[in-house]
């Protein structure tokens, strides 16, 4: 489902070409579940950013479900994100302005999608947040916005999940929680899971981890299960 060849990403500051993806390759069956592991500044993030037609690579190529994502400029490329792609942001990125329902009703509402409101309570209420739909984000706490950025990545019924530390701000109890709904999505729905994570527990439920180092990848690994 997803297909990367020679993806290299640079910044330009000051003068100087930054590399921080330095010709990465790889590609991820259609189903499977993946984690991309490494320390802090070694292009996890921008990776899976690339990876989800978020932001432009500055050469190599990605193609998502068989669309080629490289040479998209950013409508069409959203367009392919609205239709294929569900997002978990280290930051949440909830819309300030909109309540927890609101935010999750927001992809359904660009997918064209009828009788959305009843469909989005479902996805608030299985993450335990029915109560909370009313809330704006400044009301709810870090798990909460979580758990709601989780309901609306779920919401366009995505073929492919990719989450950004998507346990990194939850105590353990939410965490689980969280970490079942995903892997839920991937058992029911056969939804692929792309996960960046620093947690080696979450990395290892996996079928396969990715290691990054300093924009390139080290190594792949298929785990037990
Ligand atoms: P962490 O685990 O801390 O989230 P990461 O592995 O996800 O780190 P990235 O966020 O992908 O790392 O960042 C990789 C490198 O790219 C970092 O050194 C960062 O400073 C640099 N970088 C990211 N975005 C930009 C930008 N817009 N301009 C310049 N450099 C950037």
């Amino acid at each position: 489902i997803l297909h990367i060849q020679d993806l290299t990403k640079t910044y330009q500051s000051t003068g100087h070409t930054l590399t921080v993806l330095d010709s990465i390759n790889f590609s991820v069956e259609e189903g499977s579940t993946l984690a991309i592991i490494g320390p802090s500044g070694s292009g996890k993030t921008t990776l899976l950013g690339l990876c989800a037609g978020l932001d432009r690579s500055s050469a190599g190529l990605v193609e998502l479900n068989g669309i080629r994502l490289d040479n998209l400029n950013e409508d069409a490329r959203a367009q392919v994100r609205n239709q294929h792609v569900g997002f978990i942001f280290q930051n949440f990125q909830l819309l300030p302005t909109l309540t927890a329902l609101e935010n999750v009703m927001v992809p359904m509402e660009l997918r064209g999608a009828k009788n959305i409101k009843p469909q989005a309570m479902d996805l608030l209420d299985k993450v335990g947040l029915a109560d909370r739909a009313h809330h704006y984000p400044t009301q709810l706490s870090g798990g909460e916005q979580q758990r709601v950025s989780l309901a609306r990545a779920f919401s366009n019924k995505p073929k492919i999940l990719f989450a950004d530390e998507p346990t990194g701000n939850l105590d353990a109890e939410t965490s689980e929680k969280v970490v079942k709904l995903i892997f839920d999505l991937n058992r029911e729905a056969g939804t692929t899971l792309v996960l960046v994570t620093h947690d080696a527990e979450l990395a290892a439920k996996t079928q396969r981890i990715l290691r990054m180092k300093g924009g390139k990848l080290i190594s792949d690994e298929r785990t037990v299960g």
